[in-house]
């Protein structure tokens, strides 16, 4: 690892660590880019990719990268979706391609991220290995990341430090003031696991919302080849008052009599694993100091009513990169100048988060409305188009 000073440490290399390391290493900027692993490494999610977020690495230069991965059959490529609701009533929807004609994906994280890190690297940032303990601050104003790897500590400075270090920011819980951090109504707990054999319904993602699991859902996003991704999601204030266990509710999920006939050979799972979301729908979260900027799931950007985040966090990065050229280039990188992030990501994210919110505190707590809005939906299509587009 180099000891040299940077001009911007990003920490943390999924999709909004390596998506900022990649437009600042293009605009000649010199960027330390680090995770606590070597990539490919998997990431627990659900891996479904919104045409959205595949434009905008489009514009970073991943357009090819992108089609030779779905030649290989890493990103398999959906058309739609399926809504079921607590009784049974079915919704069927297709998505709208992107502006410039991208598709949506279930895109396995190993692969993914591992092709937006690779862009970062090719684009002129250096990765490493090492694990953030903690930002440097020095009057008031951070200056680096204190890191941990190959069995000892060390400063690293920088002019700049982007914390894309997930939900369990070491970036963020320093900086933060203990009363701004996220709190349990505006997070999630999640379970994930590939399932090898469910017969797929081609090209479509599905979400099941039923009694025991609002104002969560249950998904089976396919993979090809009758392979999936399956999981379950719950709010953290209801689950802690549930006591579920997520793992059990996943078996219960299996055993419905829609899902088991599908089951090829009784349900081979792999890779369970579970991990929380950061729901954009909390006021008042700081996201830039003097020195530092948050972007991806270390701010918080999930949707609240999908848990989507992948797209966020590459909206944010994008944005991130922009005010920090802004700023690099006037050699002022205080909170007053680097503000205006704040107000773009409002700007950008805050009325989707404040829909999805009110829908999810209304709607999702009900299971007799989630049916009636369900059956209204597959009435009238253009309903359904205006509440999928407006999320
Ligand atoms: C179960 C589940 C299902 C989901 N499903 C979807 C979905 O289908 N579609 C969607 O859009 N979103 C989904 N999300 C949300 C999505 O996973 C996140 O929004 C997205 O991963 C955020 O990207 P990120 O780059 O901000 O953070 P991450 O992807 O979490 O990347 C953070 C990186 O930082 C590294 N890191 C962490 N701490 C340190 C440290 N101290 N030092 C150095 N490196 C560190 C990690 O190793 C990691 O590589 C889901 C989330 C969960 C939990």
């Amino acid at each position: 690892m180099s000891m040299t000073d940077r001009d911007v440490i990003v920490v943390g290399a999924g999709p909004a660590g390596a998506t900022a390391a990649a437009a600042l290493a293009q605009k000649g900027y010199d960027v330390l880019l680090m995770d606590r692993h070597e990539f490919p490494r998997d990431k627990t999610c659900g891996d479904a990719v919104p045409a959205g977020a595949i434009e905008l690495l489009w514009r970073l230069g991943m357009q090819d990268k992108i089609a030779q991965s779905v030649a290989r059959g890493e990103l398999y490529p959906v058309e739609g979706m399926l809504l079921v609701s607590p009784r049974g009533h079915e919704l069927h929807a297709k998505f709208s391609h992107g502006v410039q004609g991208s598709d949506s994906y279930v895109a396995p994280r190993i692969y993914f991220d591992a092709l937006i890190q690779e862009h970062a690297v090719a684009s002129g940032a250096e990765f490493c290995v090492g694990q953030a303990k903690a930002p440097i601050v020095e009057n008031g104003k951070v200056v680096g990341v204190t890191v941990q790897g190959n069995g000892r500590t060390q400063n690293i400075r920088a002019r700049l430090v982007i914390g894309a270090d997930g939900v369990t920011s070491a970036i963020a819980r320093n900086l933060r003031p203990k009363t701004e951090q996220h709190n349990d109504s505006h997070r999630a707990v999640a379970l994930r696991a590939y399932i090898e054999d469910i017969e797929e319904l081609p090209g479509e993602v599905e979400f099941y919302l039923y009694k025991e699991i609002l104002p969560g859902y249950a998904w089976i996003f396919p993979t090809g080849n009758n392979r999936a991704n399956i999981g379950l999601g719950m709010r953290l204030d209801h689950f802690r008052k549930k006591k579920y266990s997520l793992e059990n509710m996943l078996q219960d999920f299996l055993k419905m009599p829609a899902i088991k006939k599908r089951l090829l050979r009784g349900g081979q799972l792999r890779d369970i694993a579970t991990w929380q979301l950061n729901f954009g729908s909390q006021k008042n979260l700081q996201h830039v100091f003097d020195g530092a900027i948050l972007v991806g799931d270390a701010a918080g950007f999930i949707n609240p009513l999908t848990g989507g985040g992948i797209h966020n966090s590459l909206v944010s990065a994008d944005l991130a990169a922009q005010v920090a050229d802004e700023a690099l280039k006037a050699n002022d990188i205080s909170r007053a100048r680097m503000q205006v992030y704040e107000r773009l990501c409002h700007e950008h994210m805050w009325e989707s988060m404040r829909n999805s919110f009110w829908m999810q505190r209304t709607f999702m707590h009900f299971p007799f409305l989630v049916d009636f809005l369900v059956r209204r939906m597959k009435e009238n299509s253009q309903l359904a188009q205006t509440f999928l587009t407006k999320l």
